[in-house]
């Protein structure tokens, strides 16, 4: 049978639980969001956690939040999916790219502070493959220039980084229950933060600028970014196993690297001491394109899906590339784009797969 890039793990719970907020009539955002927002912060550490529609407009709640506004700068890593960019976009403001650190794929702490302008107003880190940021370096930038931190956790529910979880790694934090991520409710997003005001600020926001206690009174702009109960109610079934998510995909990422260790030409992901990667992807770097792609023809070509994340960093797509970008501007990001390869390391993925994936890319 194939083995899939990415598989949600599905059982009798999620599907129970659906029927029983269909049965109850109540669709909406309800008890069920509020009971998932509940855990969710307490699986985060974090003191609130909101729920919205999707992980986008997590990042873009969390900009609002922390008041970035039209003309503003924001430092951010052009190796990461489009939606992190353009949640700046969407404040209206100017998305600063900055180079990624090679080993952990993430912001390269030590190429910021060469970024900061007097327009400056937030970095977002991105927790890429589900390996927390360099939150430490980062924490002494945005307090010595006075920016916020905004977590792009989207990848990285239930990891951290010296015991603190991600989504209380920065001053507020962006998750996605995306079909494909750790975590799953189809479509889905939280927000965590220990700050209160932030989290009101994500309530109305989501809410048309309402406060939920007195209605139509519209505070400022806001959206339609609520969740629903349907969804949150499989969110939280997916909450209640995602020690056992993280522990499978932890150990199957440890049976990839001890079956394919050595091998010329591949490099392995690597993981420091004081973090918990929780595997979102299970990424290794391949010599050169037409070896990366080669490989993945042949897992293809046996049955083993593969995922490129991503094929070209976001400076380079004509979108970005408008404020001024050229190929050259981040050399490792763009060298990356070129390598990486992400092999199945999902909770689905058994063994004896893993056994064929090590064998099929240890004979190519
Ligand atoms: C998935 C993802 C998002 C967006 O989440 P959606 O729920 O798809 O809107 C943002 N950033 C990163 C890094 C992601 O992986």
């Amino acid at each position: 049978m194939r083995v899939s890039i990415a598989k949600p793990f599905i059982g009798e719970e999620e599907k129970k639980a659906v029927l029983e907020v269909l049965d109850s009539r109540m669709l909406a955002q309800g008890e069920k969001v509020k009971k998932l927002e509940q855990e969710f912060a307490k699986l985060c550490g974090a003191k609130n956690a909101v729920a919205v529609s999707n992980g986008t407009a997590a990042l873009h709640a969390c900009l609002h939040a922390v008041g970035v506004k039209a003309g503003d700068e924001v430092i951010t890593t052009p190796f990461s999916f489009v939606a992190t960019a353009n949640a700046i976009l969407m404040m209206g403001a100017k998305p600063v790219f900055v180079d990624v650190d090679e080993k952990s794929f993430n912001i390269d702490a030590s190429k910021i502070e060469e970024k900061v302008t007097p327009r400056t107003r937030a970095i977002i880190p991105v927790d890429l493959y589900g390996l927390p940021h360099d939150y430490d370096k980062l924490k002494k930038i945005a307090d010595k220039h006075g920016l916020y931190i905004v977590e792009d956790a989207c990848q990285a529910v239930n990891a951290s980084l010296d015991g603190v979880k991600a989504g209380c790694l920065g001053d507020i934090a962006a998750f996605s229950l995306y079909a494909t991520k750790n975590i799953v409710s189809g479509e889905g997003g939280m927000v965590t933060t220990d700050n209160p005001k932030f989290a009101e600020k994500v309530k109305r926001f989501r809410h048309h600028g309402q406060d939920e206690k007195d209605r139509y009174i519209y505070h400022e702009l806001g959206y339609n970014y609520r969740m629903t109960d349907l969804q949150a109610a499989i969110a939280l079934c997916q909450l209640a196993k995602v020690e056992d998510f993280t522990a499978q995909r932890i150990r199957n990422a440890k049976k990839l690297s001890a079956g394919l260790k050595g091998l010329k030409g591949v490099v392995l992901p690597v993981v420091s001491n004081n973090a918990c990667h929780v595997f979102h992807q299970y990424t290794i770097k391949v010599g050169g394109k037409m070896k990366r792609d080669e490989l993945a023809k042949k897992l293809d070509d046996n049955e083993i899906g593969t995922g490129i994340f991503y094929p070209k960093p976001l400076h380079l797509h004509p979108h970005l590339a408008k404020f001024g970008y050229k190929a050259g501007d981040f050399p490792v990001a763009e060298k990356l784009c070129s390598q990486v390869l992400s092999l199945p390391v999902h909770p689905l993925v058994s063994s004896d797969d893993i056994d064929r994936i090590i064998e099929v890319v240890r004979n190519a």
